[in-house]
Parts: C-alpha cells; sequence; structure tokens
C-alpha cells in the first residue's frame, strides 16, 4: 500500500488523512501536544475558550455532505446567534444569523471537529518536522533528529510561509507558496464569574483594532462559565505580533471596554494569545499544489482565500487530484 506522510493536523491535514485513509497507509505529524491548529479550544477551569476559527459556513456542497454526519451526531451545530456589526464603537448593522446564511460551530467546543476527525488516525504529535530528505523514498526528520522513513508521498499541511520553510525549492510550487503571505491576529481571552449585558452574541468589529467580539460561552451546546472571545485587526497583530504580551492584553482590554461600552478589565481570568499566521493577507484561489514528479503537494486554508472551508476545499481538491493519479 502506498504510504503518506502528512505534516499538519490541523482540519486541512485531518481531512486529507481522512480522504486518503481506505487508499494509503497515513501517518500525521503535528508539533503541538494534541491535534486541531487553528480549529483549537483553550481550557482554563471554569473556562474555555474557542480562540482560533469563530464558526464556520459551508457554501459548498461537497462541504455540506462532509459536514452531514458531524451534525446528526451532535459535534457540529448550527450558531444562532444575534449579530451585530460595529463601526469602531457605533453598531451600524444587527441580525439574527437564525434568518441568515448558516454559522457553524463544533460541540461543546471547536476543537471536537479535529478529534473526531482524527480518531483512528495514526497522528504523531509533540513532533515538529524540519526536514525532508529524498534517497528512494521521502524521509522525514524532526527536531529532536528522529527520522521516520519509506514515505512514498508528503503532504504539507502547514500554513503558507512554514510549508514554504519546508518544502525543497524543487517543488514545482514552491515559488507560488512563498508568494502567498499571511497575517497575524491576537486572542484575547477573559472569564467572568457575572454575566455582562450585552445584547449580542457575536460582534464583527470595523476601523479599529479589533475585529471580533462574542460571547464564546453562549455558543451551542455550552455549559461553561460566561466567557468573552476578543480578536484584534490584522493591522494591529502585524504591527505589535513581537510587543510585550501584557501591554497588548491591556489595549485590547481597553477597546473591548470603550466599544462594547462595559468595563472588562474586572475578568476573573485574562489573557492573551497570538497567532502569527492567522490568515491569508489576500483571498486568492491557487491550483492544487501537487507535484508528481516528486511526490510532493501540498494543502491548506491559504490555498483557497483562508478560512475553516477552504481548509477543507484545499484537502477535498488534492484528494480528487491523487485519486486521479490511482492513489
Ligand atoms: C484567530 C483566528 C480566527 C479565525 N476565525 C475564523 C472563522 O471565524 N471562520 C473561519 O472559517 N476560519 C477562521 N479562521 C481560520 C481557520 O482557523 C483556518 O482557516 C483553519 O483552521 C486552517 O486549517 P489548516 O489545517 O489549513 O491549518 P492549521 O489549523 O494552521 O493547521 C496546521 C497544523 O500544522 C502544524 N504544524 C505547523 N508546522 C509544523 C511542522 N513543521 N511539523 C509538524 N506540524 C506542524 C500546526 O501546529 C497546526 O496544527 C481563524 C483563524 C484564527 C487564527
Amino acid at each position: 500500500m502506498t504510504k503518506i506522510a502528512i505534516i499538519g493536523a490541523g482540519l486541512s491535514g485531518l481531512s486529507i488523512a481522512h480522504l486518503l485513509k481506505d487508499y494509503a497507509q497515513i501517518t500525521v505529524f503535528e508539533k503541538a501536544r494534541g491535534v486541531s491548529g487553528r480549529l483549537s479550544t483553550r481550557r482554563a477551569e471554569p473556562y474555555v475558550f474557542d480562540h482560533g476559527a469563530q464558526y464556520f459556513t459551508a457554501r459548498t456542497q461537497v462541504f455540506q455532505d462532509f459536514i452531514q454526519p458531524f451534525i446528526k451526531q451532535g459535534i457540529i451545530e448550527r450558531w444562532n446567534a444575534r449579530y451585530v456589526k460595529f463601526d469602531d464603537d457605533e453598531i451600524v448593522e444587527q441580525k439574527n444569523w437564525v434568518d441568515d446564511e448558516p454559522r457553524y460551530v463544533g460541540v461543546p467546543q471547536m476543537n471536537k471537529v479535529a478529534k473526531y476527525l482524527a480518531a483512528g488516525l495514526n497522528v504523531h504529535v509533540n513532533t515538529r518536522i524540519v526536514s525532508l530528505e529524498h534517497e528512494k523514498s521521502w524521509k522525514l526528520i524532526d527536531e529532536k533528529g528522529h527520522l521516520y522513513n519509506d514515505f512514498d508521498w508528503v503532504i504539507s499541511a502547514v500554513p503558507s510561509p512554514q510549508a514554504a520553510e519546508l518544502l525543497p525549492s524543487a517543488f514545482a510550487y514552491h515559488a507560488n507558496i512563498c508568494a502567498i503571505e499571511m497575517r497575524a491576529c491576537f486572542s484575547l481571552m477573559l472569564g467572568f464569574s457575572e454575566r455582562l449585558p450585552l445584547d449580542f452574541e457575536a460582534a464583527h468589529v470595523t476601523n479599529s483594532d479589533l475585529s471580533w467580539i462574542a460571547i464564546n460561552s453562549q455558543k451551542p451546546g455550552r455549559v461553561d462559565q460566561y466567557t468573552l472571545m476578543v480578536h484584534s485587526s490584522g493591522d494591529y497583530a502585524e504591527a505589535h505580533i513581537d510587543d510585550d504580551r501584557e501591554a497588548v492584553m491591556q489595549h485590547l482590554i481597553a477597546q473591548t471596554s470603550r466599544i462594547i461600552g462595559h468595563d472588562v478589565s474586572t475578568a476573573d481570568y485574562k489573557t492573551v494569545h497570538g497567532w502569527r499566521y492567522a490568515n491569508n493577507a489576500k483571498r486568492e484561489i491557487s491550483p492544487v499544489f501537487l507535484d508528481q514528479n516528486l511526490k510532493l503537494a501540498a494543502c491548506g486554508d491559504w490555498c483557497l482565500g483562508g478560512r475553516v472551508e477552504g481548509a477543507f476545499t484545499s484537502s477535498h481538491r488534492l484528494f480528487c487530484a491523487m485519486r486521479e493519479l490511482a492513489l
């Protein structure tokens, strides 16, 4: 059976592993201590935060079909949030997502989707792959110097700047990947013992150092203590990604308080996480990055303009291309 190494256990790596598992022997390598990547959840008892992706859409039939079993099993639910749009501190739009395009979330937390996909797969966590070598087959080397031999194919499912570092320059699409930029984002996590008197559960924010505010604990299926999840704008994060985290946190807390009109500095739990590669700089659609000669491929949200659905769709497109090669 063909042996395939997949680097990265976010949604794209796990999706391609899931799709290929009946046709090849799959091994997934993940640098973090668990799966899910940017579809992740942070626990700080009694608080729980989806600090990466907030929700996702399913606009294509293939993704709608893919998520049906998750919906049936209660792992994904539609989020019918009361939604507002802020222009800085002014509300300029209001609607209820029950009357709008469906938005979905993992239940009872975002990373359940990735955990479900990973079940039954051979995933090596805590394993950062640092280089690839090819003789008769592919050999992967991790940061501790361990070797993983005898792979016919290697698929990279990591953000584009990391894929550019990992994949050899001989890879047919190396220059394309180098040109795909990703932008940073900060996630501010706030936990409260008391609810805040807010009239919305989800908010986009424009013309501000913030881009998103949500009541995480009021997503479907959550039974946890009251939490707010705030994301910075890409511009703010790009300018401050290497700054002292305490200063970033205080700034984001002050902006949140000002915009929602409630002092959130009184939160019982506060922390900030910086994502260096959160989202695509541009929403572009790339070709399928498959090099048949080298038996190397790449997928990820960045191949299709970012977002959860893009991550899945890029894996699905790669799967179809590999099946055409009779893999
Ligand atoms: C703050 C934030 C908010 C977002 N909000 C939304 C949203 O509301 N809706 C939406 O649709 N999308 C959103 N997104 C984007 C969404 O999270 C991503 O599109 C999607 O999760 C990407 O999945 P992926 O598998 O392509 O990449 P990732 O999830 O980044 O997975 C890549 C994996 O590769 C691992 N890895 C990297 N390098 C190595 C290596 N050398 N060796 C081994 N493993 C490695 C990483 O640890 C990671 O687990 C958001 C993202 C962020 C960060």
